[in-house]
C-alpha cells in the first residue's frame, strides 16, 4: 500500500521511519518532508493546507492512506475534504475531522467541552471584546500567576502566564484589543494556575475503543534548567517514571474514557491520535490542553518504544478493532535530545552544513528542519534541526547514550540541552 504522510518535522520522519518497516507498507511519500525523510521516502513538495493539490497527488499516485502529522491541515479540514470527494473517500486518513479538530483548534471549545463532561482540568472563564470589561473584573479577583491562553492556533506561543495583575490586563489587551495572535486571540481564556508536573498521555482512537501508547515528557523551554523562552520542544523521554500504573489508571477512567464519551454524546465522530497534556498535582490527574495529532518531540520518544506494526495499527483503527489489537511495547527507556540552530526560537541562521550525521552511533536521528543543497549536502533548514533519540536500559543509559550521539553532530552556532530528563532523574535519586 503507498501512504502519504503530511508534515516536515523530526514527528513525520519518526512516523515515515516506522511505517517503513511494515511489510504491508509499498511505498512512503512525505508532503513536504526533509532530507531525512528523502533517505528512504518521496518528498513531495506541496503546501500542506493545499487540499486540492494534495488530493490530486493522491488520486494521481495511488494512495490509500494519508497520515497527518501536523494540526493545521487537520483544523482546517483535511480529512473532511477527502470524505466529502468521491474518488476520495475509500483514503483511510489518520487524523480527526475537523469537529474533533476543535479540541485542539479552539481553546474555549476544549474547556467548555471538558466542564461538560466533569473532566478535571483548571477553572476557566473565556473573553472577548464584548466582555472585555468583566474580563478585567475577573482578573482582578484571580490568584497569581495565573494563565491567558489565546483561544486558537498559535504555534504554542498563545499562552502567558502572568505574574501579576498587572502583567495579566497588558498581554489581556494586548490579545483582544491589539489582536496579537489575529483571530486566534479573538477570545482569551483566562486559567487557574495549576503547580505540578506534566506528563503528556497519548492514544489512537476510532471514537470508541482506544489503544494508550507509552507516555512522555517534554521539556519546552530554550535553556538548561527549564528558563528562558519556550520553544516547540528540546527534548522528551518514555517512560516517565511518576506516571505510574495507579496515575495512568486515573488518567483513562477521568480523563480518556469520560473525553471518548463525550464525543460520542456531542456526535463528534473522531479517527486518529489524542494527545492529553496533563499536570499532575499531587499525583492527581488535570487537563492542560489536547491536541489532535502526535507531539513533537514526543513521538521520536514514543514510536521506537512500540513494537507493534504502525500500519497495521491503522489498519485496525479503520476496521474498529482497536479493541482486540494487543500493542506490543518495549520496556526500556528512550531519550530524544533536540538539536537547533544557535539563536532559536528567535532569529537564527539557515543553510549551515550538518556533519557527523554517520558519527552518532546506535541512536535514532530524526531530520527536523534540514534540507539538501544544490551540493546534496544536508544543511540546516528551520530552527529545530535534528532529534536524536537513544534506547538504554534505564534513564541514565538513554541519557548518556543520546548526549554522546548529540555531540558528534554539529553545524556552526548548533545548540542542545544537556539536562534533558534530569529532573525525572533526580526524582529517582531520592
Ligand atoms: P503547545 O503548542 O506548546 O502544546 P499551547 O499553546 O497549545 O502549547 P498549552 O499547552 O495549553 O498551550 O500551554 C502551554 C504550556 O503552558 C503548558 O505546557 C504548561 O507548561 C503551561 N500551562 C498551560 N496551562 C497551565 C495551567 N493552567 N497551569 C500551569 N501551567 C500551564
Amino acid at each position: 500500500m503507498k501512504v502519504l504522510i503530511i508534515g516536515s518535522g523530526a514527528r513525520e520522519h519518526a512516523i515515515a521511519w516506522k511505517l517503513s518497516q511494515s511489510q504491508y507498507c509499498e511505498k512512503i511519500f512525505v508532503a513536504p518532508g526533509n532530507a531525512g525523510t528523502a533517505q528512504f521516502a518521496t518528498n513531495v513538495d506541496v503546501s500542506i493546507t493545499d487540499f486540492e493539490e494534495i488530493a490530486k497527488f493522491a488520486t494521481d499516485f495511488d494512495i490509500m492512506m494519508v497520515v497527518v502529522g501536523q494540526e493545521a491541515a487537520l483544523v482546517d479540514g483535511i480529512h473532511d475534504y477527502f470524505l466529502a470527494t468521491e474518488y476520495l473517500k475509500e483514503i483511510l486518513v489518520v487524523g480527526p475531522c475537523k469537529a474533533g479538530a476543535q479540541l485542539e483548534g479552539s481553546k474555549d471549545f476544549s474547556k467548555k467541552f471538558m466542564q461538560q463532561y466533569g473532566i478535571p482540568t483548571a477553572k476557566s472563564q473565556t473573553f472577548t471584546t464584548d466582555n472585555f470589561d468583566d474580563g478585567l473584573a475577573y482578573l482582578q479577583t484571580q490568584n497569581y500567576p495565573t494563565v491567558l491562553k489565546a483561544d486558537g492556533l498559535a504555534a504554542g506561543k498563545g499562552v502567558i502566564i502572568a505574574q501579576d495583575f498587572e502583567e495579566a490586563s497588558f498581554h489581556f489587551k494586548d490579545m483582544l484589543q491589539n489582536a496579537r495572535f489575529g483571530k486566534a486571540s479573538a477570545k482569551v481564556v483566562v486559567e487557574e494556575y495549576l503547580d505540578g508536573i506534566e506528563v503528556s498521555a497519548f492514544i489512537l482512537t476510532d471514537g470508541k475503543d482506544y489503544l494508550l501508547l507509552p507516555e512522555a515528557k517534554d521539556y519546552k523551554r530554550i535553556g538548561e534548567g527549564d528558563t528562558g523562552l519556550n520553544t516547540g520542544g528540546m527534548g522528551s523521554i518514555s517512560p516517565v517514571s511518576f506516571a505510574d500504573d495507579v496515575f495512568m489508571q486515573k488518567v483513562k477512567t477521568r480523563i480518556i474514557e469520560p473525553t471518548l464519551k463525550g464525543l460520542q454524546s456531542e456526535n463528534i465522530p473522531y479517527s486518529g491520535f489524542l494527545f492529553i497534556g496533563l499536570m499532575s498535582v499531587k499525583g492527581e490527574p488535570y487537563v492542560i490542553e489536547y491536541n489532535v495529532r502526535l507531539g513533537d518531540p514526543e513521538t521520536e520518544s514514543i514510536l521506537p518504544r512500540i513494537k507493534s506494526d504502525l500500519f497495521e495499527m491503522f489498519q485496525a483503527l479503520h476496521d474498529h478493532t482497536l479493541g482486540q489489537f494487543k500493542l506490543e511495547i518495549d520496556p526500556r527507556t528512550a531519550a530524544t535530545v533536540m538539536l537547533v540552530a544557535g539563536g532559536y526560537p528567535e532569529n537564527y541562521a539557515k543553510e549551515k552544513e550538518i556533519s557527523g550525521l554517520d558519527q552518532a552511533k546506535d541512536v535514532h536521528v530524526f531530520h527536523a528542519g534540514t534540507k539538501l543543497n544544490h551540493d546534496h549536502k544536508v544543511v540546516t533548514n528551520g530552527g529545530r534541526v535534528i532529534a536524536v533519540t537513544a534506547l538504554g536500559e534505564n534513564l541514565h543509559q538513554a541519557l548518556e547514550k543520546a548526549n554522546t550521539a548529540a555531540s558528534a553532530i554539529t553545524w556552526q552556532n548548533r545548540y542542545f540541552r544537556r539536562d534533558i530528563g534530569f529532573d525525572l532523574k533526580a526524582l529517582a535519586d531520592k
